[in-house]
């Protein structure tokens, strides 16, 4: 075993022991947590996840900012959000609900599910898969990736989805903190999905959890405030920051379908395929233009997450709600089309962004 593999190993069992067990203990969920490694596991990807964003990327955003801001006085609640998720909120979730829901789907979960011969999914269809394990992981992706791109769609094509998705994009200050920036009725959601194609895949769960990480990355890269992206050819291989920027663009009032664009996750071929692909337009400011959606910079975490939930139940339960369409919403949370809706003009951008409140201008 290499030394890497080794410390990682007594690593997650350092863990285990002095943390998770005792975690468990406290909360006699013993029967229902999982197996303490797998979790110390996890809470160790987290940390590296972590580590990455707060020692690579924010650096990055100080160095080569893409909007100069005078204070990230906004980016605090997004900061708040990554941490909740990374050390609370997907451990427990991943552990305690997508864990028992592969186990009651029967095909993964247990340790002789595990080992016995696939019975369903990718290697029980294309038995050459079993033999090449690195290619069944890229074609996981495709798929995965693929999926998230239709979701996306559908999250900013469904007013009632809009409703909850449009918390991710009330952000003012796009940051390296912004992935987890969202509604935690629409990342239950999202987490359903994204499961059940990885179980109808026949994913392993370490599988699982290596393709969330490295989809978390890159995405936690693209949010961030740096004016780089990936090059003429990388640019078409990978979303890079410059990409997503685009995808968190302020409505311009001029071209108020030009923000429809760049929905993939890790890969923008299906941008490209399906023709919401914009590249080389300048950076523009991020956030939204309607202020119901907008008001959620008033808040922190709880108001955000009970705006959302509001917008959700006034779109939810109206026809309006389930007609496909971009919308804004009415002071009652009624979904309204957003080409007869009142917008916020547009903010200024780098040099002299503030980011705060005050720099919108009226
Ligand atoms: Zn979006
Ligand atoms: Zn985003």
């Amino acid at each position: 075993m290499s030394t890497l593999a080794s410390f990682w190993t007594q690593a997650i069992a350092w863990v285990s022991t002095h943390l998770v067990e005792p975690a468990i203990a406290f909360l006699h969920i013993a029967g229902s947590a999982g197996d303490p490694l797998e979790i110390s596991e996890a809470l160790l990807i987290a940390m590296l996840q972590l580590f990455i964003i707060g020692c690579i990327f924010r650096p990055l955003e100080s160095v080569v900012p893409a909007e100069q801001w005078a204070d990230r006085r906004l980016t605090r609640v997004d900061r708040l959000y990554t941490l909740l998720m990374l050390l609370g909120l997907f451990p427990l979730f991943s552990y305690l609900v997508l864990t028992p829901f592969a186990n009651m789907l029967g095909s993964l979960g247990s340790d002789a599910a595990a080992q016995a011969p696939a019975s369903s999914g990718l290697k029980h269809w294309v038995p050459w898969f079993e033999e090449h394990p690195y290619v069944l992981f890229l074609v996981y992706y495709v798929v995965y990736d693929f999926v998230y791109y239709w979701m996306h769609r559908a999250q900013h094509a469904i007013p009632w989805w809009w409703a909850l998705h449009s918390m991710h994009h009330s952000q003012r200050q796009m940051s390296c903190w912004t992935n987890d920036r969202g509604s935690y009725i629409d990342g239950v959601l999202q987490s359903f999905i994204l499961a059940t194609v990885g179980l109808l895949m026949g994913v392993e769960p370490s599988e699982f959890a290596l393709l969330v990480l490295l989809s978390e990355l890159v995405q936690n890269l693209s949010h961030t405030n740096v004016r780089f992206g990936f090059g003429r050819i990388g640019e078409k291989l990978l979303v890079d920051p410059k990409f997503h920027r685009l995808h968190h663009m302020v409505r311009d009032p001029e071209r108020p379908s030009l923000h429809n664009c760049n929905f993939g996750q890790v890969l923008p071929i299906w941008d490209i395929l399906f023709g919401t692909a914009l590249y080389g337009e300048k950076v523009r400011p991020t956030g939204v233009s309607d202020p119901m959606v907008d008001i959620d910079n008033q808040y922190g975490l709880v108001g955000q997450q009970w705006e959302a939930a509001k917008r959700f139940w006034g779109a939810v339960r109206r026809r309006a709600g389930w007609k496909l369409g971009e919308v804004s919403f009415g002071p009652d949370y009624a979904p309204i089309p957003s080409d007869e809706a009142v917008h916020l003009p547009e903010r200024a951008h780098a040099p002299g962004l503030t980011g705060v409140p005050g720099a919108i201008r009226r």
